[in-house]
């Protein structure tokens, strides 16, 4: 697929992947320092750079309903496009190409040898490979060519996403892809606006997605930012709206201070307990982790 950019005047390119709208000059690095303007097309400059590479529990990913006791082999590369203050991955998700291969020690991974890598766990209990760790859908074609080989292996494809990328990449990816889990990060517009994302991107990706594939959702609760009863009164009740919404597990998590926001209290306990109960009058299926 090629319409995922458009020309503008003087050399300028819009990139489509996600909904920042990236207009960028010859050489120019888009939001996510993934994407750039080279040659006068949009490219994928993190394709098969691995920063990270682990076989981890299914449950690691959160997933709680999706093969169960499993492992999944799990990759990761650089960029987001996303700026969470406290953002885990910081080191790999915040840098662009230079930086991950001097700091992180990036290593170019073809899709035929993660695909053979995958296989060959097969044995150490791998159902496939999860793509996860930074912002995969940055670098979507990857995904795609990647995830196409571990299908034809007979094995499962793994996706951990922020949901900020647009319908056309969803579209692409999405008939390889088993599972996901999609952060939702809070209910309300000014906090997606502080994290540089936007609600309304997200709520539409999660409904497509989960018409196809198995979807959990994680909500990381923040003291002060998305931690009301009413905010989760309205993103649990818009859950259970969508079509089989009511059975969507959802993942409501313990904050703690790191990158960023090492000023900032870790989330009370019984707060992620009194918001997991809310959830809970609206959807079957709600865990808390982290706590
Ligand atoms: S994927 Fe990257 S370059 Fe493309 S629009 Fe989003 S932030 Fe900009």
């Amino acid at each position: 697929m090629n319409t995922l950019f458009t020309e503008t005047s003087s050399m300028k390119i819009t990139c489509h992947t996600c909904m920042h709208r990236c207009c960028l000059s010859p050489g120019q690095r888009g939001i996510c320092l993934a994407r750039k303007n080279s040659d006068g097309r949009i490219v994928c400059d993190n394709y098969g750079m691995v920063t990270s590479l682990a076989l981890d529990p299914i449950e690691k990913k959160p997933l709680k309903m999706f093969r169960p006791g499993s492992l999944v082999l799990s990759v990761g590369s650089f960029g987001c496009n996303l700026k969470c203050p406290f953002c885990q991955n910081h080191e790999i998700s915040m840098v662009g190409r230079e930086e991950a291969e001097e700091t992180v020690g990036a290593v170019f991974l073809s899709p035929e040898v993660l695909a053979d890598k995958a296989l060959a766990c097969k044995p150490m209990g791998n159902i496939g490979v999860a793509f996860t760790y930074n912002e995969p859908l940055v670098g979507w074609e990857y995904v795609r060519d990647t995830a196409k080989l571990v299908k034809e292996a007979g094995m499962d494809n793994v996706l951990v996403t922020n949901g900020s990328a647009s319908l056309e990449v969803l579209e692409e990816i999405l008939p390889f892809i088993d599972a996901m889990n999609i952060d939702l990060k809070g209910f309300n517009e000014s906090y997606y606006e502080k994290l540089g994302g936007d609600l309304e991107s997200v709520k539409r990706f999660i409904a497509r997605a989960s018409e196809d594939c198995h979807v959990e959702l994680t909500t990381l609760i923040v003291p002060g930012e998305n931690d009301s009863v009413e905010e989760m009164e309205e993103e649990a009740g818009w859950i259970a709206s969508l079509a089989g919404g009511a059975e969507m597990p959802l993942h409501i998590t313990r904050f703690f201070p790191q990158y960023r926001t090492k000023d900032k209290e870790a989330t009370d306990v019984e707060l992620v307990y009194r918001l997991a109960g809310t959830a809970k009058k609206y959807l079957k299926n709600v865990f808390t982790g982290n706590c």
